[in-house]
């Protein structure tokens, strides 16, 4: 049998981590990324559960750990700073906020990039323009001009997939939740700590602080509001509508559109989920947040695609015909991403609330939920666990 090629868009995490699977089954992989380079950006993310137990198959839980951001956990603040209540990492009262594991995303595709360097092609600052999806090939125009054929496509390029759109066009919809999300690093004081602040202000406004490991601090200032096209506008005029949004918010809201401007790293969009009703077409699969984006709220989009990965290689190793082996990845992966979509009730509402009123009783939620007497509040306010999923076993691995 021919060498199997296969060629993935995106190179972040469910990108790299089916490389690294596939490379060990025998398979020719290329990985194709828009950027012109590894994209370094992004803030905590969490790696649970059989997420974990994926890393750990691969060797990289150790390099995880010792990246890890040493969170200690969340402490929920009002304006004056003053602690409302607060929840330790890893424990079963923390809410979920701060999970076990927690690496910035910039590290971990870091270490996923250099576990695949050397047996995966590498295509920086290029993407897929044209799709041909034939019954024995996928032929593929790029960006740059040139056009190749593969065996196989995956689309691993994130909530907003163009792969994706190319095959499916409007039929796969990203669910909005009613929230918008703005990401930053700022520099780190020394009145910081390694605990994570939560700090709720009116308006349906929220804004946290989170130490990370490299010296700095990572912001994110949230607030409810529908789609209205905010994700579209230039940067510039993107953080000109963040500083009217939290001017008046409080807190540490001053300190962080200070740095606004020299931030390298400023993120802003709203936050959804895919919906995906099939995870392939023909010889394209999808994976990772492009299949099934759970959302930032879940904490579980890396796990996802961790999970993801392992069972499209191992099933496409496993079995001689593909059509079978993407049937057995939906099969296997379905309940999961399901029960991972799941959003704590009223999310994520409730941890916004609109008026002074809804603060004082959601600060009152959260100290009845922290003292350990209450943890059937605690588990209504935490992200659901993802149901757990068997790892089938694949041989070679
Ligand atoms: C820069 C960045 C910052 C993030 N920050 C956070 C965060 O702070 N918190 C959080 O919970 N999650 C964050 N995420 C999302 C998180 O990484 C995912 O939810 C999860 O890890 C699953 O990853 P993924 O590889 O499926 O998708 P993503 O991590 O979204 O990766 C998609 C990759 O595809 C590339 N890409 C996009 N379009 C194309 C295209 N047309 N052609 C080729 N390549 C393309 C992107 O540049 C990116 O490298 C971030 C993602 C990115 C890319």
């Amino acid at each position: 049998m021919h060498e199997r090629t296969i060629l993935i868009s995106g190179a972040s995490i469910a990108g790299p981590t089916l490389a690294y699977w596939l490379n060990k089954y025998g398979f020719r992989t290329t990985i194709v990324e828009r950027a012109s380079e590894l994209r370094s950006g992004g803030q905590n993310v969490d790696v649970r559960g059989a997420g974990r137990a994926v890393a750990r198959k691969m060797g990289i839980e150790e390099a995880i750990k010792s990246a890890s951001t040493g969170e200690l956990g969340v402490r929920f603040v009002d304006r004056g700073g003053r602690k409302i209540a607060q929840f330790a990492a890893g424990t079963s009262e923390s809410g979920g906020l701060t999970a076990e594991l927690e690496i910035l995303r910039g590290e971990l595709a870091r270490i996923l990039y250099e576990q695949t360097r050397d047996d995966t092609e590498y295509v920086f600052g290029d993407s897929i323009t044209e799709l041909q999806n034939d019954h024995d090939a996928v032929t593929v125009r790029f960006k740059s001009g040139t056009q190749r054929t593969f065996d196989f496509v995956v689309a691993a390029d994130g909530i907003r997939s163009r792969t994706r759109d190319l095959v499916f066009g409007s039929e796969i919809q990203i669910r909005e939740l009613g929230l918008y999300m703005a990401y930053l690093t700022i520099p780190r004081l020394e009145s910081d700590s390694n605990w994570a602040h939560w700090y709720n202000a009116s308006g349906g406004r929220a804004m946290l602080l989170r130490p990370d490991n490299v010296g700095t601090m990572r912001a994110s200032l949230s607030f409810l509001s529908d789609p209205c096209g905010y994700e579209a506008l230039p940067l510039s005029e993107q953080k000109e509508v963040i500083r009217k949004k939290f001017h008046d918010a409080g807190w540490m809201a001053p300190r962080i559109l200070a740095t606004i401007d020299q931030s390298f790293d400023v993120y802003f969009d709203s936050i959804g989920q895919v919906k995906a009703t099939t995870f392939s077409r023909g010889r394209v699969a999808l994976l990772g947040d492009a299949a099934y984006c759970p959302s930032p709220i879940s904490g579980m989009g890396t796990s996802l695609a961790f999970v993801g990965a392992y069972i499209l290689a191992g099933e496409l190793a496993r079995c001689s015909d593909y059509r079978e082996a993407f049937l057995n990845y939906e099969k296997l992966m379905r309940p999961y991403v399901d029960k991972a979509q799941q959003l704590p009730p009223g999310s994520p509402r409730l941890a916004h609330p609109k008026t002074k009123t809804g603060i004082r009783l959601f600060h009152t939620m959260l100290r009845v939920a922290s003292s350990p007497a209450a943890s059937a509040i605690s588990r209504r306010l935490s992200t659901p666990k993802a149901e757990q999923i068997v790892l089938p076993e694949y041989a070679g691995n």
